[in-house]
């Protein structure tokens, strides 16, 4: 009975039962005897002493030698015995005892009969519950525990000094914490500690297929029981837990990981594999994207795009407007995209459109079912491929052959045919001489290769012919330049150009400008002035007209606009240089060779990568040419596998960088264009990008410093322009910044404005705008002009005014062009002197006559420097003008409810204390704050410090703002 009940805890080492005659097991050493009694009925046997009547007993009954297990330092010994009732006895009551003692003895090896009473300690003095009397017997149960044992073994022993004892059993024991599985982490038998060690620690193994982070552990307590488990196995992948073991997933479920989870079914359209698997692969026919988790459902690919039509809408411009429905199928995918592939055919030849064509908004990654494609050739038949791609497409692609897959395509063949001829955008004076002038102008949509060629209409008169009778010539020209010789001197003719419509009528606008040969000593000629024409570079002169026509003095065909006025024509007719667009040589290396001088490789050595350009890496580096000094340049390279259209455009910037030499501009060194790696070399600007160098420099000018720097950017553009040069991407980051701070306008690449700029946004007439930068004319219709860029030029002095800061902060494209539509400006930057945001804002006047030309302005930023007063009065911020702030951006308009909420909002909650410790705990109180005050209360960086100014103001701009600018 006692066994069973505590058999899951315990391990017996030792069990007397006497009435079993076992009697081996102890040793009797004094006065003890084997009794046999009879109890209800049955008999058995005690070890029983009784001498009750004598004195000063002292009797021994030891156990054998009990061996320990090492991990058993503490051990229980349960008692049965009876003791008799001393008044039982009479007289001999004096001397008799009702207990008696327990003694344990530790030793390494059993010692036999030998018995030293010394060697033992008592462990506790036994007293029965119940005493047994003359009629009745009680049987007592005591136990008892011995602590701390480390030896091999011990004995235990009672001692009897006077009691009437009888034992019917010992029983000695130590408890374990058993075997056990605890989340699939399983622990063996464990020994309880005793008082010393009161929580033992065990570690534990996972069971077969399951894995875990961290070991498993438990605790074994001095009662044997199991607590506080640590860390847990789970099924590792392909399993599940089934009964405290690893089992692998059914067929037709997964698990991908190890966890505590089930498997899941297989989701659609995937392969219901074997037993125990990971992942369920997808069916034949279905995807997933790389993005898809992998546990998910498989995809089909879309359908082809249905009901693929196109509408011209342009047909001056080449546009068409293609339209589609989605496709029927999606494959179960909401990520649908369309692409859109152009092939020319002339005949039954057919070729890629190339990147000649445009698209609105783009030809790849469409969401939307339209768009717009132009610089389309007229006459052309085109073939317009749409195909529906979803995130599994790319990956679909991959796996499985183009043959197997469904048709996600829709196509469309379609022809334009221009009825309007193309328009002249602007005519230009190349050379003059005294008896020549070189013309060329420009004409949209460009005239394509392999296209019908345009041919234009010139006609000229001298400006000065009087009387009601004007002469006019009349040349029809194949190419957009032309040299016409055997002029007057220093006499102004006006030219008018058109061009043809394929009927060989005039028609779309007409441009007429003025140009005036040199003056030189006036020749003698004839009255009749033989006036020959000869094509620049070998364009074909169809015939010439020569026309003495008796009109009437007409001048209301001119189609001048204010732009063309914004030069005046005195200045345009100055004998000044003028920029010649290499374009307009038939062969660009041609041009090259005539404003670049040819360097050899080996005075080049380059040094360090300093910037990554559109063509390839720019180089720090050092140019030695023989007989010169060694000079610092920056060495712009062409990275292989250009195509020879690529190294025109990469040259042709070293064309147009070789026509300007002015303090304010970046210099061309040379170029290597004679040897495999083409090469363009400029000075070299320590400081690199102004934008990048303010910012990496924020607040560190005073404010005449920062127009210093505007100044020399004001004076290299006035040069540009004097030059008749558009730049149409000035910006802070095509400034570049030398070490002694002078700034000069670099990227001039025929290219740049159209592929290089990362700010380039595409219109929707397809071309490339960096819109932040770039006046409202030419965004709505490409009037690139002095005047759009003298507009740029105000956007980057409010960069510089506000170290490098990117106009319109967030703002996207869309809200800024609605904004400046609706006459708001960029406000003043913080600490911006207000003569000089009054420039900015004439510079972004809406009509581009009134903007002040880049002499206007190089005279003003001069005289404001001579008087540093008048940098002394700072601009304000005025709402009327001024556009939304940063600290509007995001908000719904709802008022901020706390300092803390609002710094939070702008990113700057690092001075939350500052506010507080100051005392400035409600919004009200905010927006009492001058920037003063802002500094005083320990905002220091100059980044933070405007970052938190602006934001004030936007919130006292917020009510008044937001009513009538909503974006
Ligand atoms: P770009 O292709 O002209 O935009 O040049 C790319 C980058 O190279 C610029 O942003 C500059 O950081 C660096 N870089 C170009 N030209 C020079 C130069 N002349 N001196 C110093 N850095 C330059």
């Amino acid at each position: 009975m006692f066994t069973s009940c505590l058999i899951d805890v315990s391990v017996l080492l030792l069990y007397i039962n006497v009435c079993t005659s076992n009697l081996v097991d102890f040793v009797i050493l004094f006065q003890w005897e084997v009794v046999q009694r009879t109890l209800n009925g049955s008999q058995f046997y005690t070890y029983s002493v009784c001498n009750v009547g004598e004195r000063e007993q002292d009797n021994w009954l030891r156990t054998t030698f009990i061996q320990r297990r090492p991990a058993a330092s503490r051990v229980f010994v349960e008692l049965q015995f009876i003791v008799r009732d001393c008044n039982s006895f009479g007289d001999s009551s004096v001397t008799c005892k009702e207990t008696f003692n327990l003694f344990t003895s530790e030793s390494d090896a059993d010692v036999g009969t030998t018995f030293r009473k010394g060697q033992f300690k008592k462990v506790a003095t036994i007293a029965p519950d119940e005493i047994t009397s003359k009629n009745e017997l009680h049987i007592n149960t005591e136990t008892r525990v011995v602590e701390n044992l480390s030896r091999k073994g011990f004995y235990l022993a009672f001692q009897d000094i006077g009691a009437c004892v009888a034992l019917l059993s010992a029983r000695v024991y130590y408890k374990t914490c058993p075997a056990t599985v605890k989340s699939l982490a399983s622990f063996p038998e464990t020994v309880a500690g005793g008082e010393n060690q009161a929580l033992r620690e065990v570690s534990g193994v996972c069971m077969d297929n399951a894995i875990s982070e961290e070991l498993p552990r438990i605790y074994c307590t001095v009662d044997g029981e199991w607590v506080v488990p640590v860390g847990q196995c789970q099924c590792k992948s392909g399993y599940e837990e089934v009964k405290d073991a690893c089992q692998e997933c059914q067929a037709g479920f997964f698990k991908a990981a190890a966890s505590g989870d089930k498997c899941e079914p297989c989701p659609a359209n995937t392969q219901k594999l074997n037993s125990g698997a990971l992942v369920c692969p997808c069916m034949d026919g279905f995807y997933r994207a790389p993005t898809d988790p992998p546990t998910g459902p498989c995809s089909g690919l879309p359908s082809a795009p249905r009901d693929l039509v196109a509408t011209t809408t342009q047909l001056s411009t080449g546009k068409l407007l293609l339209s589609w429905q989605p496709p029927e199928d999606t494959g179960g995918r909401s990520d649908i995209t369309y692409s859109i592939e152009c092939q020319r055919c002339e005949g039954v030849v057919c070729q890629s459109c190339g990147e000649k064509i445009r698209y609105e908004p783009a030809s790849t990654g469409l969401t939307d079912t339209k768009v717009s494609v132009s610089e389309l050739d007229a006459h052309l038949n085109y073939t317009f491929t749409v195909e529906a791609h979803s995130g599994v497409s790319l990956f679909a692609s991959q796996a499985t052959p183009r043959a197997n897959k469904p048709p996600s395509t829709s196509v469309l063949t379609t022809s334009l045919l221009y009825t309007d001829p193309p328009k002249i955008t602007s005519m230009r004076l190349v050379e003059r001489t005294s008896t020549s002038l070189s013309l060329s102008w420009d004409v949209f949509p460009r005239p394509r290769v392999q296209s019908r060629p345009i041919r234009y209409e010139l006609t000229y008169r001298k400006k000065d012919d009087n009387l009601d009778v004007t002469t006019y010539i009349v040349l029809i020209l194949e190419k957009n330049f032309v040299q016409i010789s055997k002029l007057a001197p220093g006499t102004a003719y006006l030219f008018r150009v058109q061009a043809l419509s394929s009927d060989g009528t005039p028609g779309g606008s007409s441009m007429e400008e003025q140009f005036e040969t040199s003056l030189e000593e006036r020749l003698t000629q004839n009255n009749t002035a033989v006036i020959s024409c000869a094509a620049v570079g070998g364009a074909a002169m169809l015939f010439i007209v020569v026309m003495v026509l008796f009109l009437r003095r007409r001048n209301s065909h001119t189609r001048q606009g204010p732009e063309d006025t914004y030069f005046s024509s005195s200045e345009q007719l100055k004998p000044l240089k003028t920029y010649v667009d290499p374009h307009t040589y038939e062969d660009p290396n041609t041009a090259v060779l005539k404003f670049a001088t040819e360097i050899h490789p080996s005075h080049i050595t380059k040094q360090k990568v300093i910037g990554a350009g559109e063509f390839g890496e720019v180089y720090r580096g050092i140019l030695k040419v023989p007989g010169r000094k060694e000079v610092a340049v920056a060495i712009k390279t062409l990275k292989p596998g250009y195509s020879e259209k690529q190294r025109q455009d990469f040259l042709s910037e070293a064309s147009i960088m070789g026509q300007f030499s002015h303090q304010n501009i970046i210099r061309l060194e040379g170029v290597v264009t004679k040897f495999k790696h083409a090469m363009i070399v400029t000075e070299y600007m320590e400081n690199g990008a102004l934008d990048r160098y303010l910012r990496d420099h924020d607040g560190e000018f005073a404010s005449f410093q920062l127009v210093g720097m505007l100044r020399g950017i004001a004076a290299g553009m006035k040069y540009l322009s004097d030059m008749s040069y558009v730049h149409r991407d000035l910006a802070a980051r095509n400034i570049l910044v030398n070490n002694t701070l002078e700034c000069k306008v670099s990227d001039f690449g025929l290219s740049r404005v159209l592929e290089d700029d990362p700010e380039g946004t595409y219109t929707t007439s397809g071309g490339k705008i960096p819109i932040r930068w770039t006046a409202p004319e030419a965004i709505a219709y490409r009037k690139f002009t002095s005047a759009s860029d003298v507009w740029s030029f105000g956007i980057v002095m409010w960069e510089v005014m506000a170290f490098g800061e990117r106009p319109y902060w967030d703002m996207s494209n869309h809200e800024v062009m609605k904004a400046i539509n609706e006459a708001f400006r960029l406000p003043a930057p913080m600490d911006c002197p207000s003569a000089v945001y009054q420039l900015m804002l004439q510079c972004w006047l809406q009509d581009r006559s009134k903007r002040p030309r880049f002499g206007d302005i190089v005279n003003l930023l001069d005289k404001l420097l001579r008087s540093p007063d008048s940098l002394k009065t700072i601009a304000d911020f005025d709402p009327r003008v001024s556009i939304r702030l940063p600290s509007t951006s995001g908000s719904d308009g709802s008022p901020f409810r706390s300092v803390s909420e609002w710094l939070e909002s702008i990113k700057m909650s690092q001075y939350s204390e500052n506010f507080t410790c100051a005392g400035v705990v409600t919004m009200d109180q905010v927006l009492q704050m001058k920037n003063e005050d802002i500094k005083n209360i320990g905002v220091r960086l100059p980044g933070h410090l405007k970052r938190i100014a602006y934001s004030i103001l936007g919130l006292k701009d917020q009510t008044s703002t937001l009513s009538v600018f909503a974006v």
